[in-house]
Formats: C-alpha cells, sequence, structure tokens
C-alpha cells in the first residue's frame, strides 16, 4: 500500500488478519521496514501487522529540504500510516531509535499535522471524519500503547542535561558516557564529508559493523539495498531535529498518558543507559525492560522483544497484566532496575528455587518472598513445595511445582512452564541435595548413581536450561548453587557426598567465568552444619535399617544441639545477591575448614582420617 503524507508518499506493508489489534511498528536510522522481519514473523499470527519505510529511506519517497525531516512531519506520517490501515479503532505504536521519537513526538509534540490524508482507496466509504475543534483536521488515530525500543524522550534531554550540570562525580559520567555514544551526531553536522564518508566508507562497512560490533548477522532486507541513500537522506533528521528543537530547560517533563514500555538495550553503542535514569516523568504508566543487547535488539533478540511488545498490547487490550509484564512495572516504580537501581534489589524480581520444601531451600523462598520477589519453590515432594509457598502468603505470589531435578526431562517441563507461566527468572536457586555418609568400599553403584544424579545432575540441569534462557532473553541473572564445606575438607565417612559438592564447586567456578560474558553471576553457597531435615533424610552405606535409623537420629541430635538456623543461610544468600562472591562459606566452622584448606591442608588432610 502506498500512502501519502505531507509531501511523502510512504510504502506501506501490512501482515495478519486486520481485525486483530493493529500493532505499527516504526524503523529508526538508517534501517528500513526489513528491520522489523523477524519481530514481525512473531506478532503475525496474532496481530494485525503494520511496517512502513519512513520517510527517505527504502521504498517511500525522499522530499527535499530539511525541513521535511522535522519530527512533526514524521509523527503526521504515523497518523497517516494510522488512519489508511486502521480508519477507526486504536493503534498500538512500537518505535525503535528516531523510529521512537517520532512516536514521541506524536504522542507529546505541538500539533501540527499536516492536512487530512485522502481516504483509503480500498474504503472510499470511510473517509477520515473531521475533529469538532479542527474541522480541517482529521482525528489523530488512538495511539493506545508505546513501546519505546532504544527510543528515550529526546525532548526531554534538556532536563537531563540540566539536572547533571552539578559537580557531582556520577552526574558527569553520566554525561561523559553519552557523549562517548554520540560523537556521530556532531560529525553529522559538518557540511559534504559525512555524506562522502556515507556512500564510501559507512554504506560499504554497515555488514562487517553489524556482524562484528552489533552481534547482527546481515540478511537479505538488513541493511538494506537502499542504504547508501538512506543514510544520506537521514542526515536531515539530525541536522533539523537535533538543531532546531532547543531541549527543554529545568522542570518537570509533561507525562503522556498513553501506556508506555521502554525497552532498554544495556550495550547500546549509541544511547546509554544513563539516558532513562529520569525516565519516571515520561508517561503516567511505564514499564521498563533491559535487554543485554546492543542497538538493534530486535534483530539481536527478537523472542524477548516480540514478546513484551504481545503482552502490553494484550494487557491494553483488557487481558490481565502478565507476570513479567507486571515485573518490569514494579521493578521501575521501586527503582530497582539491574542496571540502575541497587543490585540487592529483590522486589520485581523472578527466582526459581530447588529443594524448596524444607531447611535451607524453604528458608530461602520465604526470605526472597518477604522481600519482593516472585517465587517458583520446586520440590520433589509437591506436598512439601505447597507448604512453603502457603506459607509465603501474604507477600508475594510463590508457585509451587513438583520436580525431580535429577530427571532431565521433568527439568525440561519445569523450565518451559516457569517460562511460559512467569517469564525468564533473574535467580536461580539450585540447592536440591540429599546426603550420604559411609565407607568408600560400602557405597554401591545404585548409591552413587543417586547422589551424583540429584547432587550433581540436578545442579547441571537447573544451571544449563536457566542459564540459556537467560542469554537467549538477553536478561542478566543471578545462579546459586548449593555445595558443602565438604567441597573442601575431606572425610574418609563422606567420599560419595565431598565428591558431589566438590564437583559443583568446580562446576561454579567454571560457569561463573563463562557466564559472565552475559551479564550471569555464578555463586557457590558452602553452609557448614545447619539445622535441617538432611539429617533424617541422609542414606548411611554398608548399615542395615535399624542402624541407619540410629545413626540418623545421633546426626540429628549434633545438628541441633550445634542449632544453627536454615534462616542464615537464606540471609547470605541474599547477600550474596548483593555483593556477588563465588564462594561463600557460611558457618564459622565452614569458614574456618576453608582457611584450613587453603593454609594448613596437611592439617586438614589428618583430620579427614578420623573417624567420627
Ligand atoms: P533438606 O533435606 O532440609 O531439604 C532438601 C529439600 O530438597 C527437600 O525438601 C527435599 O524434598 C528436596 N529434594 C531432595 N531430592 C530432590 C530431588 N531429587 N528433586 C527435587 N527436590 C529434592 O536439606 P537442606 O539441609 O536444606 O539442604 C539443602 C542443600 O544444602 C542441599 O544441597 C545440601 O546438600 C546442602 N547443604 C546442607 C547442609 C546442612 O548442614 N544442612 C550443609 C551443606 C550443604
Amino acid at each position: 500500500m502506498r500512502v501519502q503524507s505531507s509531501g511523502a508518499e510512504l510504502a506501506v506493508f501490512e501482515t495478519g488478519a486486520p481485525d486483530r489489534p493493529t500493532v505499527i511498528l516504526v524503523h529508526g536510522y538508517p534501517d528500513t521496514h526489513a528491520v522489523w522481519d523477524e519481530v514481525v514473523a512473531l506478532l503475525a499470527d496474532r496481530f494485525h501487522v503494520v511496517t512502513y519505510d519512513t520517510r527517505g529511506m527504502g521504498a517511500s519517497t525522499a522530499p527535499a529540504g530539511s525541513d521535511a525531516y522535522a519530527l512533526p512531519a514524521l509523527a503526521a506520517d504515523l497518523r497517516a500510516v494510522a488512519q489508511a490501515v486502521r480508519p477507526e479503532g486504536p493503534v498500538h505504536a512500537v518505535g525503535h531509535d528516531w523510529g521512537a521519537f517520532e512516536v514521541w513526538e506524536a504522542l507529546t509534540g505541538a500539533d501540527d499535522a499536516p492536512p487530512p490524508p485522502p481516504p483509503r482507496p480500498d474504503r472510499p466509504d470511510r473517509p477520515p471524519a473531521p475533529r469538532p475543534d479542527r474541522p480541517d483536521h482529521p482525528p489523530a488515530p488512538r495511539i493506545a500503547s508505546f513501546t519505546a525500543i532504544a527510543g528515550p524522550r529526546i525532548d526531554d534531554r534538556g532536563r537531563w542535561l540540566a539536572r547533571r550540570l552539578r559537580p557531582r562525580p556520577a552526574a558527569l559520567a553520566e554525561i561523559a558516557a553519552q557523549a562517548r555514544c554520540s560523537w556521530y551526531v556532531a560529525a553529522i553536522r559538518l557540511p559534504v564529508l559525512p555524506e562522502l564518508f556515507a556512500r564510501r566508507v559507512v554504506a560499504r562497512s554497515w555488514p562487517g559493523v553489524l556482524r562484528r560490533l552489533e552481534r547482527v548477522e546481515p540478511r537479505p532486507g538488513h541493511p538494506a539495498p537502499t542504504l547508501a541513500d538512506d543514510l544520506v537522506a537521514g542526515f536531515a533528521l539530525y541536522r533539523t531535529n537535533l538543531r532546531r528543537r532547543p531541549p527543554a530547560a529545568a522542570g518537570a517533563a509533561v507525562p503522556t498518558s498513553v501506556p508506555v514500555q521502554l525497552i532498554v538495550p544495556t550495550k547500546d553503542r549509541y544511547l546509554s543507559t544513563g539516558f532513562y535514569r529520569d525516565c519516571d516523568g515520561w508517561a503516567t504508566t511505564l514499564w521498563r525492560r533491559d535487554i543485554r543487547a546492543g542497538h538493534w535488539v530486535q534483530r539481536s533478540h527478537p523472542a524477548p522483544v516480540a514478546r513484551a511488545i504481545a503482552e502490553l498490547v494484550d494487557h491494553v487490550e483488557g487481558a490481565p497484566e502478565a507476570p513479567s509484564l507486571r515485573r518490569a512495572r514494579r521493578r521501575h516504580n521501586l527503582g530497582g532496575n539491574p542496571r540502575t537501581g541497587p543490585k540487592h534489589e529483590l522486589a520485581g524480581r523472578l527466582a526459581v528455587v530447588t529443594g524448596a520444601g524444607s531447611g535451607i531451600g524453604r528458608a530461602t523462598a520465604l526470605a526472597f518472598a518477604r522481600a519482593g520477589a516472585e517465587v517458583v519453590c520446586a520440590d520433589i515432594d509437591p506436598a512439601a513445595a505447597a507448604a512453603t509457598a502457603a506459607a509465603g502468603e501474604g507477600s508475594v505470589a510463590l508457585a509451587p511445582i513438583a520436580v525431580d531435578v535429577s530427571d532431565a526431562a521433568a527439568m525440561e517441563r519445569l523450565a518451559a512452564a516457569v517460562q511460559a507461566d512467569h517469564g525468564v527468572p533473574d535467580i536461580v536457586v539450585n540447592n536440591a541435595g540429599i546426603g550420604m555418609s559411609g565407607p568408600f568400599l560400602d557405597t554401591t553403584i545404585a548409591d552413587w548413581e543417586r547422589i551424583i544424579d540429584v547432587n550433581l545432575w540436578g545442579v547441571i540441569h537447573g544451571a544449563r536450561l536457566f542459564a540459556a534462557m537467560m542469554v537467549q532473553g538477553g536478561q542478566e541473572g543471578h545462579i546459586i548453587n548449593l555445595a558443602s564445606a565438604a567441597a573442601y575438607s575431606p572425610s574418609r565417612m563422606l567420599s560419595a557426598y565431598s565428591t558431589t559438592k566438590a564437583a559443583v564447586l568446580v562446576l561454579s567456578e567454571c560457569m561463573r567465568a563463562e557466564l559472565g560474558d552475559h551479564g550471569i553471576r555464578v555463586s557457590a553457597i558452602c553452609p557448614g552444619f545447619v539445622n535441617t531435615n538432611i539429617t533424617r533424610t541422609t542414606h548411611f552405606v554398608g548399615v542395615n535399617a535399624t542402624t541407619e535409623d540410629e545413626l540418623q537420629r545421633q546426626a540429628a541430635r549434633a545438628y541441633a544441639r550445634r542449632g544453627y538456623p536454615p534462616e542464615r543461610v537464606a540471609q547470605a544468600i541474599i547477600k550474596v545477591i548483593a555483593r556477588d562472591r563465588a564462594l561463600v562459606p557460611v558457618t564459622p566452622e565452614a569458614r574456618v575448614l576453608l582457611a584450613m584448606s587453603r593454609v594448613t591442608p596437611g592439617a586438614l588432610r589428618r583430620l579427614a582420617r578420623v573417624a567420627q
């Protein structure tokens, strides 16, 4: 479809059933509508998805003169497209980069829209109705929601700067960070040279820039075959809008009443995250999601972007707020954003805790919920998981799920259910574990298999599945694995248990080294002697049932005398989320044993020979 709008003819593309909610995707610079292809494919079965080449780009015409590229004209283009594809009813706008600035303009800018667009050629019976206050002017199609991707409100940049022009190191650092991102804006204002450079150098090297710097694989349509012309035509955006629109000075921004969702790529080379610090005043209803990605997040992470758009559209169309959308609002309102808020902020986060039915897992799940996190309590014992979830009532939703962590297929089902029902977790505590004690020579193959399956494979399954989910979702997170002081202090009676915990410890160190690149922190917790049910379920090998029962009672009495509560391990776990340590020994004896393993390992070896 071609749509006329104040001197430009816009190439418009529609996908999906027109009777579904209309989502209009507006691209940025130097892109065309094709930058959205992956997102369109993910949305088209549920929505009427519309893309268009903005004026000067791709298959749209390029009106002469810089003034034709002023933001009000671009906002009018959006209205014209909306009017053409959805003459009645609301549209949901999504903008990336300059596309987002254009939508912000349509929501907050001066109402200087051009004359009405002609009626739709295919629907001549439906001319746009005039507005009562402006008979010469068509009604602005209602923008029911706005998802702004890498698109802060640039009319707010004056206030942003004004608030930082105080000699505070943090504020100056934010200005410096944004200046590093904005050098090209100044370069574009030079005469002639930018045009030559764009055609001769940038257009040719752009696929390599996308691949190497932005981690986006070029494909047909992106970059567009019209890139060289698009690059040059788009200079007018910078020259006109950033020069001619004096930034607003101090004072409050007028928030738009349209619900706005910000998608912030935290590795954006062009817009630093500091630019969003003051976003509270931009809209009366605001959600914010951070994705660990570069500027072209819709290309590198189309699935989380499409999901975020769909969740907001569904909600604005009347569905209840999806859990991940709800967390995006809570987290934003509480200032607990992972990049900008306090690191230890648990409110508005999603945590998964395995073995949450008892002891350390239960205490951790309840402590997380009290701190405002949403918690999925997983345990092999469904009644125990449900009891923990019920005990957390009144704080924040805890959802119980029954799962055997040693069962790969069951863990895959758990991960899929968590993602579908709650979203990608921010925190995963691989806590479920069992005890085993007795001589190596009495430990059967079945004993070894059982403890390795639960204590080691359980951690591997949880870490593998949820880490992959975090990376795919572009979400930073923290994986916390329950090891043990037995991981670094050998004992003649704990060969099987110590082996699994030592493996968990070194696995955690290796994962930490690798996953740090994706913003995923990994910590190992080594509790020491903690008074939980583990003593009553520990399997003592090489003895009959009566003796095993007696040994379990003895162990339970000894741990009860020691009296260290699991709640203190939960506090250590909360602390490690704030401080991000690789290894945390919790009880004093766990700390002493760790020091001995490093300073006097010989003494520890002698201790290991003593029968307990
Ligand atoms: P606990 O027995 O009180 O709780 C363990 C929970 O894990 C139980 O609810 C149990 O049903 C669940 N569980 C067991 N096997 C499971 C499986 N296959 N799948 C899913 N859930 C399963 O024990 P705890 O003391 O709270 O232990 C928690 C973790 O801390 C374990 O990994 C343990 O090895 C470790 N740890 C405990 C101590 C201690 O002194 N209590 C010391 C060091 C390490």
